[in-house]
């Protein structure tokens, strides 16, 4: 039941949700952005729909700017995570980049929302 909860947080998505949640971006590149924003980057190299079938984000991720309303705009990216809090996804999966993936990440990635430890 991996897409019942948001991938970054596991805050639980439903009736009772108290924050809003959001699809992954159908198109490829921006999802790619998304998976690699919130420190899963196995989600880079899945086929953008299976992402946005399966994978939501929720909006304690996203800054009030990346919202028209309660819409998000169309360019929104995620920023706001607190990884200190959620080690038990890092356990999980192998978080680590290796040197060809980080080559492999767009530039702007690798700039101030994305940070390599
Ligand atoms: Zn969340």
């Amino acid at each position: 039941m991996s897409g019942a909860y948001c991938i970054a947080c596991k805050n639980k998505y439903g009736p009772l949700a108290r924050c809003m949640f959001h699809r992954f971006p159908k198109d490829i590149e921006r999802c790619k952005e998304w998976a690699l924003l919130c420190h899963r980057p196995n989600l880079a190299y899945m086929e953008p729909g299976v992402c946005y079938r399966t994978y939501r984000l929720c909006s304690a991720h996203f800054k009030p700017t990346q919202y028209i309303g309660k819409r998000l705009i169309d360019n929104a990216k995620p920023s706001i995570f607190n990884w200190s809090n959620s080690s038990q996804i890092d356990n999980k999966t192998n978080l680590t980049l290796e040197p060809e993936e980080i080559k492999r990440l767009p530039s702007q990635i690798k700039g101030e929302h994305f940070y390599l430890r």
